[in-house]
C-alpha cells in the first residue's frame, strides 16, 4: 500500500467511525470492528483508565460516548504499515476532541476494520500546560526593580510558609519527578517530599557499580531529554546529577530529609491533614491531594528462615547493603536470585568475598544487552518520543501479552548458551507466567528476574556457588555474612502503616493487573477520594504522570469528583 492508500483507508474508518458514534448506531460500530477488537480509553471519553474486549462488550461501551473531530493527525507519525504482536496491520496516530478536552488516538487496522483502538485525552480545553508557545513570558521578574525578583519568588514558593501544597508528593524518585513536573506545568502547587539529603540519593545509594538496565532513549524524564551526549547505558551517580538538575530547572518544590509520616482525610473539608518530619522538626500540611510515588517496592519482606536462628554472623536485608567493602576474605550467602540477589553477590564478589547465592524459586534470566532491550525496539524504529510513547500505551493487555511471549522467545534464543550452562549448574530457570517474560513479571510481582550484567557468568565460572535454599543449613556454619535479597511487601502494607487499615481495605490491591485487564490503584482515581498512585519504570512514570496530572487538574477544576 502506498502512503496515500494507507491515510485514505484511515480516514475513511475514523469518517465512519464519527459518524455511528454521533448517531449511537450500534450496527454501525459492530462493521467498524473486529470480533476480536480492543478499545482502551485513557480519561477521554470515560473519565477511567480502562480496556474494553471483544466487540460486543465494545459497541455497548462506546454506545453514550460522545467525540467529535476524529483526523489523522498531521503534526504526528503518517499512518504505517508495521506488525505489533505478530500481526500485520496499519496503525495511525489521529486527533479528536470531547466537550472538555483534545484527545489523541491509535488506530490498528486489519482489512479495513479496527483491532485496536486507543483514545487518549491529551489537554483539557483552556486549562493547557504552560510549555512551547503558552509558556510564562517572564517579565513580572524584571518589571517591578523594587520588588522580589525569580529567586526569591522560587525560595517563597518552595518553602510553603503560609501556603498549602494542593498537591503532596511522597517520594522524589523518578516517579515523583515525573508528576511534579507535569502539575507544576499545569500551574497546580505541588510539594515533593523525599527522606533522602540530596534528590538523586535513590539512585545514589545504591551499589557502586550500578548503570541502568535501559538504553537512554527509553528513559527520559517529561520535558527535559538526556543531552545526546550521555552514555546509552547512566550511571547512578549521573542520573542522581541530572534528578539534582531536573528538580532546579523544572522549578519543583522538593523537601529532601523529609520523612513523610502518614495522615488522615477529612471527607467534608475534603483535604487531608498529615505530619512530615523535615530535619528533624516536624511540620503539619493539608493537601487536597496525595500522590504516593515510593516505589512498587513498600517495606522490606524479611522470611522467618528457621535455618537462621542462631546464626552467629550478621543477617541483613537487600535494602541495608551499602558495598562489600567490609567483607572482603569473608564468606556470604545472599538469598534470592532476582536483580538485587544477583547484583549484591556480585559486589561482593568483586569486593573480595566468597559468595554463595541460594535460590528460592525459579527466576527469570535475560542478557541485559540485547535480548532484555527488545521489549523497547519500538523506540528504536524512527517515530518521535511523544509518539513512541502514545504507541505504547495504545498497546491493549491482550497484545502485549503476546508480544512479550514473541519477545521473550527471542530472547530465550539469543540467550540460549548462558540459559543452558546455568541450567548446567542447577540454576532452575523460569520464563514468567505463560512464557510473558520479564516485563509482565514486574508488572504482576515487581520481580522474579535478573538482567544479566555478569553475574549468571561468575556462577557458570564457578567464581559466585550456588545453592537451593533447602541447603542453606548446610552453608551457614563458618558464614558471615547474610543477605536477605528476599524482596518487598507490596503497597498495600505501606498504606495500611502510613494511612490506616480502612483506607488501605477501601484502596484494596495495589500494583498487578485487574480484571477491567489494567494496573490496579495506579496512576487513576482510588476509592479513597485524594490518594493517587505512581509508580514504574522511567517510561511508564513519562507516560502516565501526564494522565495523572490531568485528572488531578480536573478535580481541581472541578470536571471530576
Ligand atoms: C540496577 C537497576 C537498574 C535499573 N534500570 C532501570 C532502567 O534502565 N529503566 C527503568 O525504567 N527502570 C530501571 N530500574 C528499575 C526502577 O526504575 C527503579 O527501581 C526506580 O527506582 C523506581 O522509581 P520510583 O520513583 O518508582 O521509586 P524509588 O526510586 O524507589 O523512589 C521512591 C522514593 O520514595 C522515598 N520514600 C519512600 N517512603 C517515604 C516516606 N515515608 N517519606 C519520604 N520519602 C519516602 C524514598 O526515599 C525514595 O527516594 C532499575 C533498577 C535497578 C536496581
Amino acid at each position: 500500500m502506498t502512503d496515500f492508500q494507507l491515510a485514505t483507508s484511515v480516514s475513511h474508518w475514523l469518517a465512519k467511525f464519527e459518524s455511528a458514534l454521533a448517531q449511537h448506531e450500534a450496527a454501525a460500530l459492530r462493521g467498524l470492528f473486529h470480533a476480536d477488537s480492543h478499545w482502551r480509553d485513557v480519561l477521554a471519553l470515560t473519565w477511567r483508565i480502562r480496556t474494553t474486549s471483544g466487540r460486543e462488550a465494545l459497541v455497548a461501551a462506546l454506545q453514550g460516548a460522545s467525540a467529535h473531530g476524529f483526523r489523522i493527525d498531521p503534526d504526528r507519525t503518517a499512518p504505517r504499515a508495521v506488525t505489533r504482536a505478530g500481526e500485520e496491520c496499519i496503525e495511525a496516530i489521529f486527533r479528536f476532541e470531547t466537550a472538555e478536552g483534545a484527545g489523541a488516538g491509535v488506530l490498528r487496522i486489519k482489512d479495513d476494520r479496527a483491532w485496536t483502538l486507543l483514545t487518549a485525552l491529551e489537554e483539557l480545553k483552556g486549562r493547557e500546560e504552560h510549555t512551547g508557545g503558552r509558556r510564562p513570558k517572564g517579565w513580572s521578574y524584571s518589571r517591578d526593580f523594587g520588588g522580589p525578583n525569580w529567586l526569591d519568588l522560587r525560595k517563597r514558593k518552595r518553602e510553603f510558609e503560609n501556603a498549602e501544597p494542593a498537591v503532596l508528593v511522597v517520594g522524589g524518585g523518578q516517579a515523583g519527578l515525573s508528576i511534579a513536573a507535569r502539575l507544576g506545568q499545569r500551574q497546580i502547587d505541588t510539594l515533593v517530599v523525599d527522606r533522602w539529603p540530596r534528590a538523586g540519593d535513590n539512585w545514589r545509594q545504591r551499589y557502586h557499580a550500578l548503570t541502568l538496565h535501559n538504553q537512554v532513549h527509553v528513559n527520559h524524564l517529561p520535558y527535559l531529554p538526556f543531552p545526546p551526549s550521555f552514555p546509552v547505558y547512566i550511571p547512578k551517580d549521573k542520573l542522581a546529577g541530572w534528578f539534582e538538575a531536573y528538580v532546579e530547572s523544572l522549578e519543583l518544590n522538593y523537601w529532601t530529609g523529609t520523612e513523610f509520616e502518614g495522615g488522615s482525610y477529612d471527607p467534608v473539608a475534603k483535604q487531608w491533614q498529615v505530619k512530615v518530619k523535615r530535619n528533624g522538626s516536624t511540620r503539619e500540611l493539608r493537601p487536597r491531594h496525595i500522590v504516593m510515588a515510593t516505589g512498587v517496592s513498600g517495606i522490606a519482606n524479611v522470611p522467618d528462615l528457621p535455618a537462621l536462628r542462631g546464626f552467629a554472623g550478621k543477617v541483613i536485608h537487600s535494602s541495608q547493603y551499602v558495598d562489600g567493602e567490609d567483607w572482603k576474605g569473608k564468606r556470604a550467602i545472599v538469598i534470592g536470585t532476582g536483580n538485587s540477589g544477583h547484583d549484591i553477590a556480585q559486589d561482593l564478589y568483586c569486593a573480595g568475598a566468597r559468595v554463595t547465592l541460594v535460590q528460592r524459586s525459579p527466576t527469570l534470566i535475560i542478557n541485559c544487552d540485547p535480548s532484555a532491550q527488545l521489549v523497547y525496539s519500538l523506540y528504536s524504529e524512527g517515530p518521535p518520543l511523544e509518539d513512541c510513547d502514545l504507541i505504547t500505551a495504545s498497546i491493549p493487555y491482550s497484545l502485549a501479552r503476546k508480544t512479550h511471549i514473541l519477545a521473550t522467545r527471542h530472547a530465550k534464543d539469543l540467550d540460549k548458551e548462558l540459559l543452558d550452562a546455568l541450567e548446567r549448574k542447577g540454576f532452575r530457570l523460569s520464563s514468567g507466567e505463560d512464557g510473558t517474560g520479564w516485563q509482565f513479571l514486574y508488572l504482576t510481582r515487581g520481580g522474579g528476574y535478573y538482567f544479566n550484567v555478569g553475574c549468571s557468568d561468575l556462577i557458570v565460572e564457578g567464581k559466585i556457588g550456588l545453592a537451593q535454599i533447602a541447603e542453606l543449613p548446610r552453608l551457614l556454619p563458618g558464614a558471615d555474612l547474610v543477605v536477605l535479597a528476599t524482596g518487598w511487601k507490596g503497597q498495600e502494607a505501606l498504606v495500611a502503616k502510613l494511612f490506616g487499615d480502612e483506607v488501605a481495605a477501601r484502596v484494596g490491591p495495589i500494583w498487578g493487573f485487574g480484571e477491567d485487564q489494567e494496573l490496579r490503584n495506579m496512576f487513576t482515581r482510588t476509592a479513597q477520594p485524594g490518594l493517587w498512585f505512581i509508580a514504574g519504570s522511567f517510561a511508564q512514570s513519562r507516560i502516565y504522570s501526564r494522565y495523572l496530572a490531568l485528572q488531578i487538574q480536573a478535580c481541581e477544576a472541578g470536571l471530576l469528583a
